[in-house]
């Protein structure tokens, strides 16, 4: 089999290949279904699969669409390390688990859309709703240059988000647009002011599936930051010293921080990542987001624009709608061979990286 063929064209296909390569390779998957259909009526689930004893102190998450639309390249990746008899020997080898969670956010997967069926972005949606959420000024001013009447934008909306980057920066904009906000529902990286379906879910089958592990590594799949095809490795823990020193321990000095300024990333809000010590305060917890380029960031940033323009303007034509949701699929999975070539190369690796990591205290 080559690299393309553990890739798919539509969720329902890429849930088939996912669900073909654990069943070759012995292992049951369990659905936790989603209460909508997908695109194509399909149902749709975030698909539980273990690898590894019941009761395994120590647990590998391995886990695809977080963003929805980005779950073509998790899946890709989830799908190509189930037959890869290599890594399947690796981790039988070991007394650990691997959890595959394929589809965290399987609505975006289906529908071509980066966040839920709320209309919001899973990795920023994990708060205590009981308490004030974080304000972001810097949206607000340019919210409605984002999102403008009409798409494409007119000259004075685009004339607003210029002026805005040239008063605080490249890095300053980014920063405003993708760090997170909770006041604008059908703006982009909304955060939401309830948990989601796939918290929701997302938190149960961890309470389940990682309860009693003594060591917990996590690694997120995710496209649209950074250059093409260069997975970038982002610390996704705790601001306390040891995890990011463990994380570089484990993958690499190149491990970027959101913390520092190391990353492609703009620091952000309302992780996903703070589950697991706020369900397992005592157990050591080492996590990254893998983040895979692929479109320079302002066209990764104008394809998204013009998603949540089309979700609030259902009376689009049919031409233009279609365009849309063209862009926003190609802005986060690059569908040619070399690109997935590079994924599954550069993923096995992190994965590899990963399990030497969490077994190195043997
Ligand atoms: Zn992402």
């Amino acid at each position: 089999m080559s690299a393309s063929d553990f890739f798919s064209q539509s969720y329902a296909q890429a849930r088939a290949k996912f669900l073909a390569a654990a069943e070759a390779a012995g292992l049951d998957p369990e659905p936790h279904w989603h209460p909508l259909l997908g695109r194509d009526g399909e149902r749709l689930a975030l698909d539980v699969l273990r690898h590894g004893p019941s009761k395994a102190r120590r647990l590998l998450i391995i886990s695809s669409a977080c963003h929805g639309v980005e779950g073509f390249a998790g899946s890709g990746i989830q799908t190509g390390l189930l037959n890869d008899p290599s890594w399947l020997a690796e981790v039988a080898a070991q007394d650990v688990c691997v959890l595959y969670l394929h589809a965290l956010n399987p609505h975006g997967f289906s529908w071509w859309r980066r966040v839920t069926q709320e209309g919001v972005d899973l990795n920023r949606n994990w708060h205590d709703f009981h308490q004030p959420l974080p304000h972001n000024a810097g949206y607000d001013e340019i919210a409605a240059a984002l999102l403008p009447a009409q798409w494409p934008p007119n000259a004075a909306s685009e004339a607003v988000l210029a002026d805005y980057a040239a008063r605080h920066g490249d890095k300053g904009q980014q920063q405003a647009i993708t760090g997170g906000q909770y006041e604008h529902e059908l703006g982009l990286f909304y955060g939401g002011r309830a948990p989601t379906w796939s918290q929701q879910t997302l938190r149960h089958v961890l309470q389940e599936q990682a309860a009693g592990a003594e060591s917990i590594a996590w690694i997120d799949l995710h496209t649209g930051l950074g250059p093409s095809g260069h997975g970038e490795r982002i610390f996704a823990g705790q601001d306390d010293g040891r995890s990011l020193t463990r994380a570089r321990l484990w993958w690499g000095k190149e491990v970027t921080s959101l913390l520092d300024g190391s990353s492609s990333s703009a620091p952000l809000v309302g992780l996903m990542w703070s589950v697991v010590p706020e369900l397992f305060p005592t157990a050591e917890y080492t996590g990254i987001a893998l983040e895979f380029g692929t479109l320079p960031l302002p066209e990764m940033l104008n394809a998204l624009r013009a998603d949540h323009w089309l979700e609030a303007h259902p009376e689009a034509p049919e031409t233009l709608a279609q365009a849309i949701k063209r862009q926003i699929r190609d802005a986060f999975y690059v569908d040619t061979a070399d690109w997935k070539q590079q994924l599954l190369t550069q993923a096995r690796q992190a994965c590899g990286q990963a399990l030497k990591g969490l077994t190195s205290d043997d």
